[in-house]
Protein backbone atom coordinates (compact mmCIF):
# COMPACT_ATOMS: atom_id res chain seq x y z
CA UNK A 1 0.00 0.00 0.00
CA UNK A 2 2.51 2.48 1.09
CA UNK A 3 1.40 5.60 0.11
CA UNK A 4 2.75 9.15 1.72
CA UNK A 5 0.83 12.29 1.75
CA UNK A 6 4.72 14.15 2.04
CA UNK A 7 7.18 11.89 1.07
CA UNK A 8 10.26 13.22 2.01
CA UNK A 9 9.72 14.13 5.08
CA UNK A 10 7.60 11.45 6.06
CA UNK A 11 10.59 8.81 5.25
CA UNK A 12 13.52 11.33 5.83
CA UNK A 13 16.50 9.89 7.69
CA UNK A 14 17.07 10.36 11.38
CA UNK A 15 20.00 12.88 10.23
CA UNK A 16 17.69 14.60 8.56
CA UNK A 17 15.14 14.80 11.28
CA UNK A 18 17.22 15.39 13.71
CA UNK A 19 18.42 18.15 11.52
CA UNK A 20 15.26 20.21 11.25
CA UNK A 21 14.11 19.61 14.54
CA UNK A 22 17.47 21.34 15.68
CA UNK A 23 17.07 24.82 13.57
CA UNK A 24 13.33 24.68 14.44
CA UNK A 25 13.80 24.64 18.00
CA UNK A 26 16.06 27.36 18.13
CA UNK A 27 14.22 29.61 16.48
CA UNK A 28 10.99 28.41 18.21
CA UNK A 29 12.41 29.37 21.83
CA UNK A 30 13.53 32.38 20.11
CA UNK A 31 10.30 33.36 18.91
CA UNK A 32 8.34 32.48 22.33
CA UNK A 33 11.03 34.09 24.82
CA UNK A 34 10.16 37.53 22.69
CA UNK A 35 6.49 36.91 22.19
CA UNK A 36 5.17 34.87 25.07
CA UNK A 37 5.49 36.72 28.15
CA UNK A 38 4.11 34.12 30.52
CA UNK A 39 6.73 30.92 29.28
CA UNK A 40 9.25 34.21 29.44
CA UNK A 41 8.71 34.44 32.98
CA UNK A 42 8.98 30.95 33.85
CA UNK A 43 12.53 30.40 31.34
CA UNK A 44 13.89 33.17 33.45
CA UNK A 45 12.92 31.67 37.05
CA UNK A 46 14.78 28.48 35.66
CA UNK A 47 17.37 31.02 34.57
CA UNK A 48 17.07 30.03 31.23
CA UNK A 49 18.15 32.13 28.07
CA UNK A 50 17.20 31.50 24.28
CA UNK A 51 21.15 31.30 24.01
CA UNK A 52 21.39 28.37 25.93
CA UNK A 53 19.31 26.25 23.65
CA UNK A 54 21.70 25.10 20.51
CA UNK A 55 20.14 21.66 19.49
CA UNK A 56 17.27 19.35 20.75
CA UNK A 57 20.02 18.02 23.40
CA UNK A 58 19.09 21.07 25.32
CA UNK A 59 15.56 20.83 25.22
CA UNK A 60 15.72 19.65 29.34
CA UNK A 61 16.94 22.73 30.30
CA UNK A 62 13.61 24.32 29.53
CA UNK A 63 10.69 24.41 31.44
CA UNK A 64 7.18 22.58 31.26
CA UNK A 65 3.97 23.71 30.65
CA UNK A 66 0.92 21.97 32.00
CA UNK A 67 -2.96 22.30 31.72
CA UNK A 68 -2.89 23.98 34.85
CA UNK A 69 -0.78 26.80 32.96
CA UNK A 70 -3.24 27.33 30.11
CA UNK A 71 -5.82 27.39 32.60
CA UNK A 72 -3.75 30.39 34.39
CA UNK A 73 -3.11 32.10 31.54
CA UNK A 74 -6.35 31.79 29.84
CA UNK A 75 -7.39 32.93 27.25
CA UNK A 76 -4.50 35.43 25.67
CA UNK A 77 -1.59 34.82 28.05
CA UNK A 78 0.05 31.97 25.74
CA UNK A 79 -0.32 33.75 22.58
CA UNK A 80 2.58 33.66 20.31
CA UNK A 81 1.25 36.01 17.80
CA UNK A 82 -0.85 39.20 17.65
CA UNK A 83 -4.79 38.64 17.31
CA UNK A 84 -4.97 40.11 14.22
CA UNK A 85 -2.90 37.00 12.66
CA UNK A 86 -5.11 34.21 14.12
CA UNK A 87 -7.90 32.89 12.23
CA UNK A 88 -9.54 30.36 14.15
CA UNK A 89 -10.31 28.81 18.16
CA UNK A 90 -10.67 26.15 19.01
CA UNK A 91 -11.38 24.38 22.77
CA UNK A 92 -10.93 21.36 24.79
CA UNK A 93 -13.52 18.17 25.24
CA UNK A 94 -13.13 19.67 28.97
CA UNK A 95 -12.83 16.31 30.35
CA UNK A 96 -11.02 16.41 32.76
CA UNK A 97 -11.69 20.10 34.15
CA UNK A 98 -12.35 23.74 32.80
CA UNK A 99 -12.13 23.74 28.73
CA UNK A 100 -8.73 25.72 27.49
CA UNK A 101 -9.05 27.61 24.43
CA UNK A 102 -5.97 27.33 21.54
CA UNK A 103 -5.45 30.05 19.13
CA UNK A 104 -4.20 28.99 14.87
CA UNK A 105 -3.18 31.47 12.05
CA UNK A 106 -3.79 29.89 9.01
CA UNK A 107 -0.14 28.42 8.75
CA UNK A 108 -1.07 26.62 11.84
CA UNK A 109 -4.28 25.41 10.72
CA UNK A 110 -2.40 24.41 7.06
CA UNK A 111 -0.15 22.14 9.04
CA UNK A 112 -2.66 20.75 11.17
CA UNK A 113 -4.72 19.85 8.19
CA UNK A 114 -1.60 17.91 6.78
CA UNK A 115 -1.20 16.18 9.68
CA UNK A 116 -4.57 14.95 9.06
CA UNK A 117 -3.93 14.05 5.48
CA UNK A 118 -1.17 11.95 6.37
CA UNK A 119 -3.09 9.75 8.93
CA UNK A 120 -5.80 9.91 5.67
CA UNK A 121 -3.55 8.95 3.10
CA UNK A 122 -1.98 5.98 5.41
CA UNK A 123 -4.85 4.16 5.69
CA UNK A 124 -4.75 4.06 1.80
CA UNK A 125 -7.05 7.22 1.04
CA UNK A 126 -6.41 9.27 -2.12
CA UNK A 127 -8.93 11.38 -4.04
CA UNK A 128 -11.00 8.71 -5.24
CA UNK A 129 -12.41 7.90 -1.81
CA UNK A 130 -15.53 9.20 -0.27
CA UNK A 131 -14.59 9.99 3.80
CA UNK A 132 -17.05 10.42 6.21
CA UNK A 133 -16.34 12.72 9.43
CA UNK A 134 -18.39 12.34 12.37
CA UNK A 135 -16.57 13.35 15.08
CA UNK A 136 -17.84 16.58 16.16
CA UNK A 137 -17.31 19.42 14.30
CA UNK A 138 -17.36 22.84 16.50
CA UNK A 139 -15.28 23.69 19.18
CA UNK A 140 -13.86 20.10 19.29
CA UNK A 141 -10.89 19.66 17.01
CA UNK A 142 -12.17 16.45 15.88
CA UNK A 143 -14.38 17.17 13.00
CA UNK A 144 -12.89 20.12 11.97
CA UNK A 145 -9.19 18.70 11.84
CA UNK A 146 -10.21 15.24 9.48
CA UNK A 147 -12.65 17.38 7.35
CA UNK A 148 -9.49 19.48 6.40
CA UNK A 149 -7.29 16.46 6.04
CA UNK A 150 -9.99 15.04 3.66
CA UNK A 151 -10.06 18.17 1.61
CA UNK A 152 -6.15 18.39 1.07
CA UNK A 153 -6.26 14.42 0.27
CA UNK A 154 -8.73 15.58 -2.50
CA UNK A 155 -11.36 12.72 -0.80
CA UNK A 156 -15.34 13.42 -1.70
CA UNK A 157 -15.96 14.51 1.96
CA UNK A 158 -19.34 14.25 4.30
CA UNK A 159 -19.01 16.79 6.94
CA UNK A 160 -21.64 14.70 9.20
CA UNK A 161 -20.69 15.54 12.60
CA UNK A 162 -21.12 13.43 15.41
CA UNK A 163 -24.86 12.25 16.22
CA UNK A 164 -28.36 11.15 14.33
CA UNK A 165 -27.21 7.55 13.70
CA UNK A 166 -29.88 7.00 11.30
CA UNK A 167 -29.01 9.96 8.98
CA UNK A 168 -25.19 8.30 9.18
CA UNK A 169 -25.38 5.00 8.24
CA UNK A 170 -28.51 6.46 5.08
CA UNK A 171 -25.54 8.61 3.98
CA UNK A 172 -22.72 5.83 4.35
CA UNK A 173 -24.92 3.84 2.15
CA UNK A 174 -26.74 5.56 -0.37
CA UNK A 175 -23.36 7.78 -1.36
CA UNK A 176 -21.23 4.36 -0.95
CA UNK A 177 -18.38 6.19 2.08
CA UNK A 178 -14.83 3.98 2.14
CA UNK A 179 -13.25 5.56 5.25
CA UNK A 180 -14.94 6.78 8.49
CA UNK A 181 -13.84 9.17 11.12
CA UNK A 182 -15.17 9.12 14.53
CA UNK A 183 -14.17 8.40 17.92
CA UNK A 184 -14.23 4.06 18.55
CA UNK A 185 -16.74 4.04 21.21
CA UNK A 186 -19.33 5.73 18.44
CA UNK A 187 -18.09 3.28 15.35
CA UNK A 188 -19.15 0.90 17.82
CA UNK A 189 -22.61 2.15 18.09
CA UNK A 190 -22.68 2.61 14.39
CA UNK A 191 -21.83 -1.27 13.81
CA UNK A 192 -24.47 -2.12 16.34
CA UNK A 193 -27.03 -0.19 15.11
CA UNK A 194 -25.83 -1.07 11.19
CA UNK A 195 -26.22 -4.93 12.60
CA UNK A 196 -29.83 -4.22 13.76
CA UNK A 197 -31.27 -2.67 10.59
CA UNK A 198 -30.51 -6.08 9.15
CA UNK A 199 -26.78 -4.73 7.25
CA UNK A 200 -23.89 -7.62 7.54
CA UNK A 201 -20.22 -5.97 7.11
CA UNK A 202 -19.91 -6.45 3.82
CA UNK A 203 -23.10 -4.60 2.73
CA UNK A 204 -21.11 -1.69 3.08
CA UNK A 205 -18.25 -0.05 0.93
CA UNK A 206 -16.44 0.87 3.91
CA UNK A 207 -12.06 -0.04 3.63
CA UNK A 208 -10.99 1.82 6.51
CA UNK A 209 -11.80 3.36 9.68
CA UNK A 210 -9.97 6.61 11.48
CA UNK A 211 -10.62 6.12 15.55
CA UNK A 212 -9.02 8.23 18.29
CA UNK A 213 -9.82 11.30 20.86
CA UNK A 214 -10.33 8.60 24.08
CA UNK A 215 -8.42 5.40 25.01
CA UNK A 216 -9.42 2.21 23.14
CA UNK A 217 -8.03 -1.41 23.26
CA UNK A 218 -7.03 -4.22 20.98
CA UNK A 219 -9.84 -5.75 21.55
CA UNK A 220 -11.89 -2.87 20.65
CA UNK A 221 -10.31 -3.08 17.49
CA UNK A 222 -11.10 -6.11 16.72
CA UNK A 223 -14.90 -5.55 17.30
CA UNK A 224 -15.07 -2.85 14.85
CA UNK A 225 -13.10 -3.99 12.58
CA UNK A 226 -15.62 -7.04 12.97
CA UNK A 227 -18.84 -5.28 13.06
CA UNK A 228 -18.05 -2.81 10.23
CA UNK A 229 -15.60 -4.90 7.92
CA UNK A 230 -12.96 -2.75 7.60
CA UNK A 231 -9.37 -2.15 8.91
CA UNK A 232 -9.45 0.61 11.99
CA UNK A 233 -6.05 2.67 12.70
CA UNK A 234 -5.48 4.78 15.55
CA UNK A 235 -5.23 8.28 15.87
CA UNK A 236 -4.08 10.32 18.26
CA UNK A 237 -3.90 14.39 19.35
CA UNK A 238 -4.91 17.23 21.02
CA UNK A 239 -6.43 20.66 21.08
CA UNK A 240 -3.32 22.26 22.74
CA UNK A 241 -0.65 20.69 20.23
CA UNK A 242 -3.18 21.14 17.26
CA UNK A 243 -5.85 18.55 17.39
CA UNK A 244 -6.23 15.29 15.68
CA UNK A 245 -3.05 14.28 14.05
CA UNK A 246 -0.18 14.64 16.09
CA UNK A 247 0.82 10.93 15.28
CA UNK A 248 -1.25 8.33 12.99
CA UNK A 249 -1.04 4.66 12.76
CA UNK A 250 -0.12 3.00 9.38
CA UNK A 251 -0.63 0.03 7.70
CA UNK A 252 1.42 -1.92 10.42
CA UNK A 253 -1.36 -0.94 13.31
CA UNK A 254 1.76 -1.22 15.96
CA UNK A 255 1.22 2.19 17.29
CA UNK A 256 1.28 6.02 15.67
CA UNK A 257 3.78 7.50 13.69
CA UNK A 258 4.30 11.53 15.57
CA UNK A 259 4.77 14.38 12.73
CA UNK A 260 8.21 15.03 14.44
CA UNK A 261 8.78 17.66 11.62
CA UNK A 262 6.23 19.47 13.62
CA UNK A 263 6.01 17.47 17.08
CA UNK A 264 9.49 16.96 19.23
CA UNK A 265 7.95 14.38 21.45
CA UNK A 266 9.77 13.19 24.97
CA UNK A 267 9.09 10.52 27.56
CA UNK A 268 9.13 11.70 31.25
CA UNK A 269 8.82 10.39 34.35
CA UNK A 270 5.75 12.02 35.64
CA UNK A 271 6.58 12.08 39.14
CA UNK A 272 9.68 13.74 38.83
CA UNK A 273 9.89 15.29 35.62
CA UNK A 274 13.12 13.35 34.56
CA UNK A 275 13.69 12.37 30.98
CA UNK A 276 12.85 8.75 29.77
CA UNK A 277 14.81 6.34 27.49
CA UNK A 278 12.38 5.53 24.50
CA UNK A 279 11.10 2.34 25.95
CA UNK A 280 9.90 3.21 28.89
CA UNK A 281 6.64 4.30 30.20
CA UNK A 282 5.97 7.75 31.08
CA UNK A 283 4.02 10.61 30.23
CA UNK A 284 4.10 12.24 26.86
CA UNK A 285 5.45 15.88 26.36
CA UNK A 286 5.43 17.98 23.49
CA UNK A 287 7.16 20.87 21.63
CA UNK A 288 5.65 23.08 18.94
CA UNK A 289 8.48 23.36 16.77
CA UNK A 290 6.03 25.40 13.84
CA UNK A 291 3.00 26.22 15.31
CA UNK A 292 3.03 30.86 15.55
CA UNK A 293 -0.34 31.02 17.40
CA UNK A 294 -0.20 28.95 20.44
CA UNK A 295 3.61 27.15 20.21
CA UNK A 296 3.95 25.53 23.96
CA UNK A 297 6.90 24.42 24.58
CA UNK A 298 7.26 21.33 26.54
CA UNK A 299 3.74 20.68 27.46
CA UNK A 300 2.31 17.67 29.76
CA UNK A 301 -0.38 16.06 27.87
CA UNK A 302 -0.53 13.50 31.02
CA UNK A 303 -0.99 10.40 28.64
CA UNK A 304 1.24 7.90 29.30
CA UNK A 305 2.68 5.41 26.39
CA UNK A 306 5.68 4.15 25.03
CA UNK A 307 7.93 5.92 22.10
CA UNK A 308 9.35 3.01 19.74
CA UNK A 309 12.03 3.90 17.21
CA UNK A 310 12.24 0.05 15.06
CA UNK A 311 11.93 0.46 11.61
CA UNK A 312 8.34 0.57 10.26
CA UNK A 313 7.79 -1.95 7.48
CA UNK A 314 5.54 1.02 6.02
CA UNK A 315 8.58 3.27 5.13
CA UNK A 316 8.11 6.08 7.75
CA UNK A 317 10.92 6.90 9.56
CA UNK A 318 9.50 9.01 12.32
CA UNK A 319 9.20 7.92 15.89
CA UNK A 320 6.05 5.86 16.65
CA UNK A 321 3.88 6.16 20.26
CA UNK A 322 1.93 3.22 21.70
CA UNK A 323 -1.64 3.75 22.33
CA UNK A 324 -1.51 5.92 25.26
CA UNK A 325 -2.43 3.00 28.57
CA UNK A 326 -4.42 6.27 30.04
CA UNK A 327 -4.21 9.28 31.54
CA UNK A 328 -2.21 9.84 34.59
CA UNK A 329 -5.21 11.13 35.88
CA UNK A 330 -7.40 8.78 34.36
CA UNK A 331 -5.48 5.72 36.56
CA UNK A 332 -7.82 4.77 39.32
CA UNK A 333 -6.52 4.36 42.62
CA UNK A 334 -8.73 1.19 44.03
CA UNK A 335 -7.46 0.56 47.85
CA UNK A 336 -3.96 1.19 46.83
CA UNK A 337 -4.01 -0.85 43.30
CA UNK A 338 -3.80 1.09 39.94
CA UNK A 339 -6.38 0.08 37.88
CA UNK A 340 -6.87 1.82 34.21
CA UNK A 341 -10.44 1.55 32.68
CA UNK A 342 -8.93 0.40 29.48
CA UNK A 343 -8.10 -3.52 31.67
CA UNK A 344 -11.50 -3.27 32.79
CA UNK A 345 -12.61 -3.18 28.96
CA UNK A 346 -10.01 -5.55 27.69
CA UNK A 347 -11.58 -8.12 30.27
CA UNK A 348 -14.98 -7.48 28.86
CA UNK A 349 -14.63 -8.06 25.63
CA UNK A 350 -12.76 -10.95 25.45
CA UNK A 351 -15.19 -12.63 27.68
CA UNK A 352 -17.41 -12.27 24.49
CA UNK A 353 -19.53 -8.54 26.02
CA UNK A 354 -19.91 -5.95 23.65
CA UNK A 355 -17.96 -2.57 24.88
CA UNK A 356 -21.43 -1.25 26.72
CA UNK A 357 -20.40 -0.12 30.06
CA UNK A 358 -20.13 1.89 33.29
CA UNK A 359 -17.14 1.74 35.74
CA UNK A 360 -18.62 3.36 39.16
CA UNK A 361 -15.95 4.29 41.75
CA UNK A 362 -17.08 5.88 45.41
CA UNK A 363 -16.02 5.27 49.14
CA UNK A 364 -17.71 3.70 51.75
CA UNK A 365 -17.28 3.37 55.34
CA UNK A 366 -13.70 4.26 53.94
CA UNK A 367 -12.98 1.81 52.05
CA UNK A 368 -12.82 2.28 47.74
CA UNK A 369 -15.63 0.32 46.10
CA UNK A 370 -15.17 -0.58 42.30
CA UNK A 371 -18.52 -1.27 40.50
CA UNK A 372 -18.72 -2.12 36.81
CA UNK A 373 -22.20 -1.78 35.04
CA UNK A 374 -22.30 -4.29 31.54
CA UNK A 375 -24.95 -4.41 29.09
CA UNK A 376 -25.78 -7.83 28.04
CA UNK A 377 -26.68 -8.97 24.26
CA UNK A 378 -30.12 -10.28 23.18
CA UNK A 379 -28.61 -13.52 22.77
CA UNK A 380 -26.86 -13.23 26.31
CA UNK A 381 -29.65 -11.68 28.13
CA UNK A 382 -31.89 -14.40 30.61
CA UNK A 383 -35.05 -14.30 32.86
CA UNK A 384 -33.45 -16.81 34.99
CA UNK A 385 -31.40 -14.87 38.41
CA UNK A 386 -29.10 -17.33 38.52
CA UNK A 387 -27.89 -17.63 35.43
CA UNK A 388 -27.57 -13.61 35.69
CA UNK A 389 -25.31 -14.62 39.06
CA UNK A 390 -23.19 -17.55 37.90
CA UNK A 391 -22.30 -14.79 34.91
CA UNK A 392 -21.71 -11.94 37.23
CA UNK A 393 -19.53 -14.25 39.26
CA UNK A 394 -17.86 -15.49 36.27
CA UNK A 395 -17.01 -12.00 34.83
CA UNK A 396 -15.53 -10.58 38.36
CA UNK A 397 -13.09 -13.78 38.55
CA UNK A 398 -11.64 -12.61 35.44
CA UNK A 399 -11.52 -9.14 36.32
CA UNK A 400 -9.86 -10.22 40.07
CA UNK A 401 -6.91 -12.16 37.65
CA UNK A 402 -6.38 -9.02 35.60
CA UNK A 403 -6.72 -6.19 37.73
CA UNK A 404 -5.38 -7.26 41.23
CA UNK A 405 -8.67 -6.80 43.05
CA UNK A 406 -12.46 -7.87 42.29
CA UNK A 407 -15.24 -4.85 40.95
CA UNK A 408 -18.71 -5.69 41.63
CA UNK A 409 -20.05 -6.85 38.79
CA UNK A 410 -23.88 -5.86 37.49
CA UNK A 411 -25.16 -7.45 34.01
CA UNK A 412 -27.47 -4.87 33.17
CA UNK A 413 -30.44 -5.15 29.90
CA UNK A 414 -29.53 -4.69 26.69
CA UNK A 415 -30.36 -1.20 25.96
CA UNK A 416 -30.12 0.61 29.48
CA UNK A 417 -26.44 2.04 29.02
CA UNK A 418 -26.22 5.48 27.09
CA UNK A 419 -24.32 4.93 23.70
CA UNK A 420 -21.75 7.48 23.10
CA UNK A 421 -21.69 9.59 19.68
CA UNK A 422 -18.61 11.71 20.88
CA UNK A 423 -16.07 10.97 23.61
CA UNK A 424 -17.33 8.09 25.47
CA UNK A 425 -17.62 8.88 29.28
CA UNK A 426 -16.39 5.49 31.08
CA UNK A 427 -15.81 6.07 34.58
CA UNK A 428 -18.08 8.03 37.23
CA UNK A 429 -15.59 8.32 40.46
CA UNK A 430 -17.96 9.86 43.47
CA UNK A 431 -15.16 10.25 45.42
CA UNK A 432 -14.15 13.28 43.81
CA UNK A 433 -17.95 14.48 44.46
CA UNK A 434 -17.32 13.90 47.87
CA UNK A 435 -13.74 15.14 48.17
P1 LIG B 1 -9.72 17.04 26.63
O1 LIG B 1 -8.37 16.99 27.28
O2 LIG B 1 -10.66 18.00 27.26
O3 LIG B 1 -10.33 15.69 26.38
P2 LIG B 1 -9.11 17.12 23.79
O4 LIG B 1 -10.45 17.03 23.14
O5 LIG B 1 -8.11 17.98 23.16
O6 LIG B 1 -9.36 17.65 25.22
O7 LIG B 1 -8.56 15.63 23.94
C1 LIG B 1 -7.20 15.27 23.97
C2 LIG B 1 -7.00 14.03 24.78
O8 LIG B 1 -7.79 12.95 24.28
C3 LIG B 1 -5.60 13.51 24.75
O9 LIG B 1 -4.77 14.19 25.66
C4 LIG B 1 -5.80 12.05 25.12
O10 LIG B 1 -5.92 11.88 26.51
C5 LIG B 1 -7.12 11.70 24.49
N1 LIG B 1 -6.88 11.03 23.21
C6 LIG B 1 -6.85 11.58 21.98
N2 LIG B 1 -6.62 10.65 21.02
C7 LIG B 1 -6.49 9.46 21.67
C8 LIG B 1 -6.23 8.11 21.25
N3 LIG B 1 -6.09 7.78 19.97
N4 LIG B 1 -6.14 7.16 22.21
C9 LIG B 1 -6.28 7.49 23.51
N5 LIG B 1 -6.54 8.71 23.97
C10 LIG B 1 -6.64 9.71 23.07
ZN1 LIG C 1 4.60 2.76 9.82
Amino acid sequence: MANYYQKEIETASREEIIAIQNEKLVKQVKHVYDNVAYYRNLMDEKGVKPEDIKSIDDIHKLPFLTKNDLRDAYPYGLLGTDLDNCVRIQSTSGTTGRRVVAFYTQADIDLWEECCARAIVAVGGDKSDVCQVCYGYGLFTGGPGLNGGSHKVGCLTLPMSSGNTERQIQFMMDLNATIICCTPSYAAYIGETLAEKGYKPEDNKLKAGIFGAEPWTEEMRRSIEKSLGIKAYDIYGLTEISGPGVSFECEEQTGMHINEDHFLAEIINPDTGEVLPDGTVGELVFTCLDKEAFPLLRYRTRDLCVLNRKKCSCGRTHVKMSKPLGRSDDMLIIRGVNVFPSQIETVLLNEGYDPNYQIEVDRKNNTDTLDVYVELSNEMFSDKVADIQAKEAALAAAMRTMLGIGPKMHLVAPKTITRSEGKAVRVIDRRKLHD
